[in-house]
This record gives C-alpha cells, structure tokens and sequence, in this order.
C-alpha cells in the first residue's frame, strides 16, 4: 500500500492522534467528528484565555476586539463557501440547528396542509425528524428519494417523483453512512424545477470537497465546524438573502432584537435575527482558524487524498474473504462495511484492541440501515490526517476479527 501525499506530514499537528501512552492512534471515526489541528486549538485557548470578552455589548477595547474578530469569522465563513455576503451567514450551534431553524422558520412561514417536502433514504436523522415535526404541524407530507443500485441518491427517480406541490426539498451532499456524493447543482436544478427551495446537508462534505454555494445553485446550505477540525457547539446555515430576510425569528432573547417594548417588538434584520443570546463566541473563533488551517491545505488537496485512501481501504477490504463494502466508488472518505457473521459492535471492540477507532451502529441514519437490510454498519472514515498506516492497522484488525470468530 502506498498513498504517497504531500499532506502527511501534518499529522504531527494532531494532538489527539496519539493513544494515551504515545502510541500512534488509528482514528478511523473523522466523520462522527475530526480531531482538531494544535492551530485551532491555541486560537480557542486564546479566545478563552487573554482575548476573552463578550460581543456585540461592551464599550471597552477588548470587547469590541472580540467583536471585530467574531465579525472577522463571519466574513472569513463567507468567502470560504462563496456566499454573496456576510449577512448570508447565520451561526447556530450545529447542522442539526442550522436544519431545525429552517424547518420551524422557513417551514412554518411556507409550509401548508398538502404540501409536500422532498427527502432521500440515505439522510442522517437530523435531515429528517425535523422535517417531520413541521410537517405534523402543518399537515405537509413527505415523500423519500429512492437509492440508485451503488447507493446514490436516485436524480432520475427524484425528475420522476416531484411535484409542483412539493415546497422544500432536502438533501445530504455526502452520505455520512456510504459517502456518496451528491451532484447538488442538478438536484437544485429539479427542485428549482417546480420552484421547490433546496436545502443541503453539507456536514460530511465540507470537510472534503471544495465548495461554492451560489456555483451548486442551492438555497440553504447547513454544516457542523467539529466535522471541519474546529470545534463543537457551531456550525453554519447559509441562506439566500432574500429568503433569510422573509423567515421569522427562530428563538428570542437579547441581540436578536430591533427594539422590545411589552406593547411590540420589533427584530433585527439577518442574520442577527436569528442569533439570540451570547453566541458562542470562542466557539467561532475557532471555526475560523479550522477554516485557515485547511485552505492552507486546500480541499482540492484534502479531497485527493482521501479519494485515495478510500480506494486502498476499499481494495484492501474486498480482498478480505467474508468482508462486504456498501457504497460507491468515488465515496468520499467514508466507507462502510460488515464482517460476514460477526455484529458491527464486535468488529469495533476488537479493532479497538488494536488501536483502531471505528464507528459501528446506525449512524443515525436507520431508514438507510432499512434499505440496506442490515441493523448495523462498521464504518470507517477518513480525514486530511489519515494514512496508509491507518489502513494496514485495520485490515490486520479484520483479519484478527475474523480468526476470532472464524
Ligand atoms: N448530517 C450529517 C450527514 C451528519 O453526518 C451529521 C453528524 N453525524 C449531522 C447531519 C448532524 O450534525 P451535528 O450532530 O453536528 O449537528
């Protein structure tokens, strides 16, 4: 095996790639959520540290530091994902919120009894319980894009099955199960077909794939910074500006306002709008160093080298007996697999044992588990830190599975 990469040497900046006595840790699990570059993690410590103030209240210098440079990560959010401006850019604390904001926000503007929303078998149940809550509410229907053969969502299914009566159509851009990726500019070109508004699930492609939103030509865009080497409690919802200045707030609280009185309150406009109460400031710092930190890399580079990482660990696998891979081809960093005869749990324990940190459950996507007609996957997935190293430890991990259970 040999997947030669410029970005090797990066893994040194990886604290948390080591065991607890200084082994090298084989961290297989970059999807549930990426270890972070000592750069993010020296930025959120000075955040927290001798820069720490709050935002957007106080009249002192370091105060209005700290909103300058909470502004700064706006701005920088913005350029990185092609937004066409700042105000585009709405900070919640994950893509679960950023998809339960637009469901409640959007959705209960826009969505009415007979509507229909649009979803896929393959959605993390964060792109599809909030969906369900709103329209239980309204009385919506949803209706579920079927998978092609390899495990892509079916566009030719989805041309046939849409409506002018479906008003939002939600979608992962890659599987966090299969990696599959979406071709998002052809999916919002049906949706926009009927005049649907598209939301995209970025979470697992963010990390992986160079993006431009206004380029895929969707209208909502949601992803989680822990995905992208920052780290948790903030994520982005990128919205178009028009339709963030249409949606109604999504809590209340302080900062979110124009001006309260208990006769009326009036709002402020996005995306303040939908940022009440003291963000997550620190939080958001981070991101925009995890944010420095890859375009230093470029996710050209990233997504090369994850591309053939997935291609040896995928080769690698299919040449063990009694191992079955589900997904596509040009999975992107993901890929999930069983061990003939031994539960995906078992599979995980053991390769712990070896310094191998998998995923194995339902990976919070059991429609999917359904479709595939398994309770469980083994996942293994991959991040711009990942190596052959990782790759061999997990095939000798199987092999030891397999002669346990053999
Ligand atoms: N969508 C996908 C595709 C995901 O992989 C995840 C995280 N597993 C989420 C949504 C939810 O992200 P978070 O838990 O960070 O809100």
């Amino acid at each position: 095996m040999n997947v030669a990469s410029p970005i090797k040497a990066l893994r040194a900046d990886f604290p948390g790639l080591l065991t607890a006595n200084g082994q090298p840790w084989h961290y297989l699990d970059t999807a549930a959520t990426a270890q972070k570059p000592r750069q993010v993690i020296d930025a959120v410590a000075r955040a927290l540290g001798e820069d720490y103030a709050t935002v957007h209240r106080g009249v002192y210098a370091r105060s209005a530091n700290m909103t300058l440079a909470y502004e700064a990560a706006r701005r920088r959010v913005a350029g990185f994902i092609g937004a066409a401006s700042d105000n585009e850019i709405v900070f919640v604390r994950g893509a679960t919120e950023g998809i339960n904001l637009v469901a409640a926000s959007w959705g209960g503007a826009n969505l009415h009894a007979g509507n229909r929303i649009l979803l896929s078998q393959l959605e993390h149940h964060s792109n599809i319980v909030p969906w369900q809550m709103i329209a239980e509410r309204v009385g919506a229907e949803i209706d579920v894009v079927p998978l092609t053969e390899d495990g892509r969502i079916d566009l030719e299914a989805m041309e046939r099955m849409i409506t002018p009566q479906h008003k939002m159509v939600a979608l992962a851009h890659v599987s966090n199960v299969l990696g599959s990726p979406l071709d998002v500019r052809r999916a919002s070109e049906i949706a926009h077909s009927v005049g649907a508004v598209i939301l995209i699930d970025g979470c697992q492609a963010v990390p992986r794939l160079p993006l431009d939103v206004r380029q895929i030509g969707c209208d909502f865009y949601v992803f989680s910074a822990h995905k992208l080497y920052g780290p948790t409690g903030i994520g982005v919802l990128w919205g178009r500006q028009a339709l963030l200045d249409a949606m109604p707030p999504y809590q209340g609280g302080g900062s979110m306002i124009d001006r309260v009185t208990f006769a009326r309150t009036t709002y402020a406009p996005a995306p303040t709008r939908f940022e009440a109460g003291t963000p997550a400031i620190v939080e958001t710092i981070g991101l925009a160093a995890a944010i420095d930190y890859v375009e230093g890399i470029g996710l050209d580079a990233i997504h090369a080298h994850e591309a053939a990482l997935v291609r040896e660990a995928r080769a690698a696998l299919e040449h063990i007996n009694s191992v079955r891979v589900f997904g596509p081809e040009d999975s992107a960093g993901i890929l999930s697999f069983e061990v003939e005869g031994v539960h995906p749990h078992d599979v995980g324990t053991i390769l712990d044992e070896e310094n191998v940190a998998i995923r194995a459950g339902h990976h919070c996507a059991q429609p999917l588990m359904d479709h595939l007609n398994v309770p469980a996957t083994a996942r293994a997935s991959f991040g711009l830190y990942s190596d052959e190293s990782d790759i061999a430890a997990l095939v000798r991990g199987i092999e030891r599975v397999r002669k346990i259970f053999g």
